[in-house]
C-alpha cells in the first residue's frame, strides 16, 4: 500500500470505528442470510465521509470485526448475489453493446431485478438505512468509472449521448439512445405535398380503399422525402420533423426556406458532415425539396421552433372579374398595408381548428406584377394570418379583406401561392446551437 493513501485510511478507519458503527456493522453480518461482500458491507455506511469506495470501506470493517474476535463468514454474497464479484463480465458487455453506437458522453443506469430489490430491502430493515446508499447507485458509478477508463468517453448526467443500462432482469446490456437534433430551413418546390406525414381520416393510417391502402392521404411529405437520406446517414430509427409554423399544403415554400429541427431517433451515428448532407438531400429530391443550414442544436431547439411567433412573407396571384384598373387594386393593397386584421377561423379549416377570431397585422402588401390575367402581389404579415381568406374575405369572416374593397368576389389562385420568407432571426438561436465539432 502506498504512503499516500494511508492518512486517507488511518481517517476513514477512525471514522468507522465509533462504537455505534462497529455495533451496526456486526448486527449485519450476524442477522444477514449468509456471507456478505464488502460492497455491499461498505455500502451501507456509504453517507459517512468521503474519499473511498464502498469497497474498501467494508473492507476496513469486516478487518475491525475480525481484529475484535467476531466471526465473518467467506462465500458468495446473500445481497447482491455475487454481482459486485462480476463487474468486469459486466463492463464487457457494455463495451461490446457500446460498439454499435457512436457517442461521446453516456450514463449508466441499473433495471434492478425483484430478488434484488427485496434483499435490499431486508438488509435495510436489519442495518437501518441511515448510512445506505441503494445498490444501484453503487453499481452505477463503478461500471461507469470502468468504462470511462476503457474508452476514454465521459458519464454525463445531464445531456448523455446514451444511456447504458444494466438489466440485471435479462443479465443483458441495452442501449437507449438520446435522439440528435438538427436545425435547418426547407425549401418547398412542388406543390401538393403536406409538411409531415398526413393519416388517412378514414382509417387513421390502417390502409383502407380511400387512401389506396398506403393509409396516407398523400403519397409523400416534406418530413418524409427528407428523412430518408437523414436516417441513412446517422443510422436512426424515425425521424420526427418540428416546423416553425407550416405553409398550406398546395403552396410552395420558397425564398430563405421555413425553419425546421428534425430530430433523430436512436441514431447509431452522430458525427455526420451536414453540407454533405445537404448535398444528399437535395439529389435525391430534385424538383421537390431541400434543406439548407443545417446545424446541430440541443432538444430545447424543439420547443423554441415551436412556439416562434415569426413573420411571414407571401406571394399570391389573383385574377380579378371583372376587371378592375389597376390604380383601384394598388388603392386597396394601400389599405390594407399597416392594417390589423380581424379574422375568424376560416370555413375551410373549422373541422380542425376552434371557432375564433384573430388579430393579425398587415406588415407590407404591394403589387409586384401583372401577368394577363393574374396580378401578383407580396404580402408580408404577422405569422398566423390565413392569406386566401384574406384575399377572398371568407364570407365577411375575415375584415378587412380584398374583394371587399374592391366591391367584387376575388380568389387566390391555387396555383399562384408562396410563401417566400419565414423570418426568425437566426442570432436568438445561437444559445441552442451545439460545438459544431463534427464538421469536417
Ligand atoms: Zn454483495
Ligand atoms: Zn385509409
Amino acid at each position: 500500500m502506498s504512503n499516500q493513501i494511508l492518512p486517507y485510511r488511518q481517517l476513514t478507519r477512525k471514522e468507522l470505528e465509533k462504537a455505534e458503527i462497529i455495533e451496526e456493522a456486526r448486527e449485519i453480518i450476524k442477522e444477514g442470510l449468509g456471507p456478505i461482500c464488502d460492497n455491499c458491507l461498505g455500502r451501507q455506511f456509504a453517507k459517512i465521509g468521503s474519499g473511498v469506495s464502498n469497497a474498501k470501506r467494508g473492507k476496513i470493517l469486516r478487518e475491525v470485526l475480525i481484529e475484535k474476535g467476531e466471526g465473518v463468514e467467506e462465500g458468495k454474497c446473500w445481497v447482491c448475489n455475487g454481482l459486485f464479484e462480476n463487474l468486469e463480465e459486466w463492463v464487457s458487455r457494455a463495451l461490446e453493446k457500446l460498439k454499435e453506437c457512436e457517442f461521446d458522453s453516456f450514463l449508466v443506469g441499473t433495471k434492478v431485478s425483484g430478488m434484488l430489490l427485496e434483499n435490499e430491502e431486508l438488509m435495510w430493515e436489519i442495518a437501518g438505512a441511515s448510512y445506505a446508499e441503494p445498490l444501484k447507485a453503487e453499481l452505477n458509478r463503478e461500471i461507469g468509472k470502468r468504462i470511462e477508463r476503457e474508452t476514454g468517453k465521459i458519464a454525463n448526467f445531464e445531456r448523455p449521448n446514451l444511456v447504458v443500462l444494466l438489466n440485471l432482469w435479462t443479465e443483458k446490456v441495452e442501449l437507449q439512445v438520446n435522439s440528435v437534433f438538427i436545425y435547418g430551413r426547407y425549401r418547398k418546390f412542388k406543390r401538393g405535398l403536406p409538411q409531415t406525414r398526413w393519416l388517412c381520416r378514414e382509417c387513421r393510417g390502417r390502409g383502407c380503399e380511400h387512401c389506396n391502402y398506403t393509409g396516407k392521404m398523400y403519397p409523400e411529405s416534406v418530413e418524409e422525402l427528407i428523412s430518408s437520406s437523414i436516417l441513412a446517414a446517422f443510422k436512426g430509427e424515425y425521424t420526427v420533423l418540428h416546423g416553425c409554423g407550416r405553409e398550406d399544403i398546395d403552396a410552395r415554400m420558397l425564398g430563405s426556406g421555413r425553419p425546421f429541427v428534425v430530430e433523430i431517433k436512436e441514431p447509431r451515428r452522430r458525427k455526420v458532415d451536414l453540407r454533405m448532407l445537404e448535398d444528399k438531400v437535395r439529389e435525391e429530391n430534385k424538383g421537390k425539396v431541400e434543406v439548407v443550414g443545417l446545424q446541430y442544436v440541443k432538444r430545447e431547439m424543439v420547443a423554441k421552433i415551436k412556439n416562434a411567433k415569426a413573420d411571414k412573407a407571401y406571394r399570391v396571384g389573383v385574377e380579378i372579374k371583372p376587371k378592375v384598373p389597376e390604380k383601384d387594386l394598388e388603392n386597396a393593397l394601400d389599405t390594407l398595408n399597416g392594417a390589423v386584421i380581424e379574422q375568424r377561423t376560416p370555413t375551410r379549416v373549422l373541422h380542425r381548428r376552434a371557432d375564433m377570431v384573430r388579430r393579425r397585422k398587415v406588415h407590407s402588401a404591394k403589387l409586384i406584377s401583372f401577368e394577363e390575367p393574374v396580378f401578383f402581389m407580396e404580402i408580408r404579415c404577422d405569422g398566423g394570418l390565413y392569406i386566401k381568406e384574406l384575399i377572398s374575405g371568407d364570407g365577411g369572416r375575415t375584415k378587412p379583406n380584398l374583394s371587399e374593397l374592391l366591391g367584387t368576389e376575388v380568389e387566390a389562385e391555387e396555383k399562384e401561392l408562396d410563401v417566400v420568407d419565414v423570418f426568425l432571426f437566426e442570432h436568438e438561436l445561437k444559445n441552442f446551437l451545439l460545438a459544431q465539432v463534427f464538421l469536417l
